[in-house]
């Protein structure tokens, strides 16, 4: 079984600190309409992508990615975090706790336009007794006349007011440079044989009960110290051929019963954290529920972001079984995640514990797929015999020609395809030259890029 399989290295408390979350994170707190939404996005920019078309992604995003100077960070727009029917004062003090909690540096944005409002007094408040540092962004400065109108903001004791416009995008280089200057120092991961892992799944799918089916209840201890980083309540173990693994937090597992953790959009974007630290995603899915709105959100952003990926179904002891259920549940997933076609899917029960002693095994699979290595000569031949195979495309006359290519990156791994046009590499033949690689090298739960460049 599975608690035969592994033993629990209890390191988390030692740990602490050690293991830096890879990016930063920066918050954008304050009250509604001051503009904390068009900062974000502005901030973020806009990648295009192509599971942004997938309802809810793009739509008031509330976490996203951001680069200055180099530095890259994760950014959350905590206004975007409702907090259902809570009073108005209520929901902000929510969110301006969830920046407390979540970030390492803290835009507050008041409005320029409008003068200190009570709610802004309250949260610089609230913000004050932090001890993370708190950037104060005066938005809606939109022209030089109106910058005599953010002095009145000293008085928010939240040290100098920075005048930005969201909408023109003025000043917000400023805010960055400040915040860069709270950056904590990148720390390199010092082991890189480490796989780290997340279990992500809607509430109840059954996360907690796989966890600790896998570890082995009782030795379990996860500690919430205050004041531990996020990365301190993760989990440690080692399989007994020696495989390290780092099982990620998400929200849900410590069931700490905070107001906000209940809302979907914060689950949403915890899971997103944790996606961004992890290797490897298991998506969970409950058997008797199947495919969610919420699953496809999350798939699709652990596939743009390059990630591994494992489709466990669980509560697999609770399902009747005929001759082609497996067959047919597996049908029904492939066709919902029709770009995840790279995932294993496995069937268990945390209950039973039936097939728990694959989810190692996989994980070990799939990281070896994410730092494969093809040489430049094997990957030319298999190049070669695709296109002897299935002809280059045309367009308007003209054909594509594929010089030659080579592995430029792992996990993912990255492919680069130098051609005469850009242009002339269709999806499609992008996606038949992609099933070629993986007909040779399966590359097992990692997405694979390939991307077609000019040959200068
Ligand atoms: P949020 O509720 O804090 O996220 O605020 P939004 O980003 O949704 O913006 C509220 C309103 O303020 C919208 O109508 C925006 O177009 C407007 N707004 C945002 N930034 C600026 C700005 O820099 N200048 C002006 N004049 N209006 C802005
Ligand atoms: P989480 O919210 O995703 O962490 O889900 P939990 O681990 O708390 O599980 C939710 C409920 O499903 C609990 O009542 C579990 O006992 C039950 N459960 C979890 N895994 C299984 C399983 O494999 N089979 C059955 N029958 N019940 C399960």
């Amino acid at each position: 079984t599975a608690t035969q399989l592994l033993h629990f290295v209890p390191r988390q408390t030692e740990n602490k600190g050690e293991t830096k979350l890879s990016k930063p994170t920066l918050a954008i707190v304050g009250r509604p309409n001051v503009g904390k939404s068009t900062i974000f996005n502005r901030i973020a920019g806009e990648r295009i992508s192509i599971v942004e078309d997938t309802p809810g992604v793009t739509r008031d995003r509330i976490y996203a990615t951001g680069e200055w100077l180099g530095k890259e960070f994760h950014l959350i727009d905590t206004g975007g975090i409702e907090m259902g029917d809570e009073p108005f004062m209520e929901q902000i003090k929510q969110q301006a706790e969830i920046a407390m909690e979540e970030a390492e540096v803290i835009v507050l944005v008041v409005s320029g336009r409008e003068g200190i409002t009570d709610a802004d007094e309250y949260v610089a408040k609230i913000l004050y007794k932090s001890n993370k540092p708190v950037i104060l962004a005066v938005n809606k400065v939109d022209n030089p006349e109106m910058r005599n109108e953010i002095y009145e903001f000293y008085s928010l004791g939240l040290g100098e007011p920075i005048a930005v416009s969201g909408s023109h995008g003025l000043g917000l280089g400023d805010v960055l440079d400040e915040a860069i200057k709270h950056f904590p120092e990148e720390v390199e991961d010092e082991n890189p044989d480490l796989i780290k892992f997340s279990l992500i799944g809607r509430p109840n799918v059954g996360k907690s009960s796989l966890i600790n089916a896998i570890l082995g209840e009782e030795r379990v201890i996860v500690s919430d110290v205050a004041g531990t980083t996020r990365d301190a309540i993760d989990t440690y173990f080692t399989s007994n051929d020696g495989q390290e693994f780092q099982m990620i937090d998400t929200a849900g597992m410590r069931k700490r019963g905070k107001v906000y953790e209940a809302t979907e959009k914060y689950s949403v974007m915890r899971a997103m954290r944790a996606i961004d630290r992890s290797d490897i995603v298991l998506m969970v899915l409950n058997a008797e529920e199947g495919i969610r709105e919420y699953d496809k959100h999350i798939a699709g952003f652990a596939h743009e972001a390059g990630k591994g990926m494992i489709i466990v179904v669980n509560k697999w002891d609770t399902i009747e079984k005929e001759t082609n259920t497996l067959r047919e549940f597996e049908k029904e997933i492939r066709e919902e995640f029709q770009y995840l076609s790279y995932a294993p899917i496995v069937f268990v029960s945390a209950k039973t514990k039936q097939r728990l002693n694959k989810l190692p095994e996989l994980l070990q699979e799939v990281s070896h797929s994410q730092n494969l290595r093809i040489s430049s000569s094997i990957l030319n031949d298999i190049i070669m015999d695709a296109v002897a195979m299935n002809p280059t495309p045309t367009d308007k006359g003209k054909r594509l020609k594929i010089f030659y290519a080579t592995q430029v990156a792992v996990k993912p791994p990255a492919f680069v395809v130098f051609v005469n046009e850009e242009e002339l590499m269709h999806f499609s033949y992008a996606r038949f030259l992609e099933n070629q690689i993986r007909k040779a090298f399966t590359f097992e739960g990692t997405p694979i890029h390939l991307i077609a460049r000019k040959r200068k």
